[in-house]
């Protein structure tokens, strides 16, 4: 049998964790339920879940301090952890990303809202990255080794740059839209800014240099990477 993904509930009210715990289980998902910090702690203790989703308002401790505290551990800080609160302002919101949140999500919530923000963090610690080697015209990268080439002239660039590049030479000569990058570069776009895309891009066109043309910018559409050098 596969490990289903274990998603730790934090919360106190008993009916709402009830009923998210049913829908985790019948959409492939292991939830256990701690219904205060101290019992959350032991099960993380105990096993490290792949998500985490963190009421904010409990008795004692609040959520947003176990975030704190989850973030600051070495062993915990890599968890995905999904806020759920009534808190609906935006100073909220950034406090509780500020404490490590990875997500948000804000009661009343629907159960296809919950499971796509689960799903989105849990894509997001494995986007798709192929480690094979792919050659476009001049332009070579290497999955494995972490290299680019242009013409036999290795090209440095930073994890970002890298992994986008490594998604367009693999799907060559179609246009992505930025929502699209982000999902399959970053694995996850519900709190990163479709500009951020556009930095990349920009960066990625720096560093390839002569190369850098091949980076089309289709209007309105996306990004794409081609070989057929406009004119
Ligand atoms: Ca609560």
């Amino acid at each position: 049998m596969r490990n289903l993904p274990r998603v730790l509930i934090v919360e106190d009210e008993s009916a709402i964790a009830e009923l998210i715990a049913v829908n985790l289980r019948h959409n492939g998902l292991t939830p256990i339920w701690a219904e205060n910090a101290e019992r959350a702690q032991i099960e993380v203790d105990a096993v490290l879940p792949d998500v985490i989703l963190l009421d904010w308002m409990l008795p004692g401790q609040s959520g947003l301090t176990l975030a704190r505290k989850w973030r600051l551990d070495s062993r915990t800080k890599g968890v995905p952890i999904i806020m759920l609160t009534a808190k609906s302002e935006e100073g909220d919101k950034v406090s509780g990303l500020d404490a490590g949140a990875d997500d948000y999500i804000t009661k009343p919530f629907s159960t296809q809202e919950l499971l796509a923000r689960i799903r989105a963090v849990l894509r997001r610690r494995t986007p798709e990255q192929a480690s094979d080697n792919v050659t476009l015209g001049e332009l070579t990268l290497d999955g494995a080794s972490h290299r680019v080439s242009h013409a036999g002239q290795p090209i440095k660039m930073g994890p970002t740059e890298f992994k986008l590049l490594n998604f367009l030479m693999h799907h060559p000569e179609r246009v992505h839209s930025r929502a699209s990058l982000l999902d399959k570069v970053w694995g996850d776009h519900v709190f990163i800014e479709e500009r951020t895309v556009d930095v990349h891009i920009k960066r990625l066109r720096e560093v390839l240099g002569l190369a850098g043309d091949m980076v089309e910018t289709v209007r309105g559409a996306g990004y794409r990477i081609t070989t057929l050098q406009q004119k």
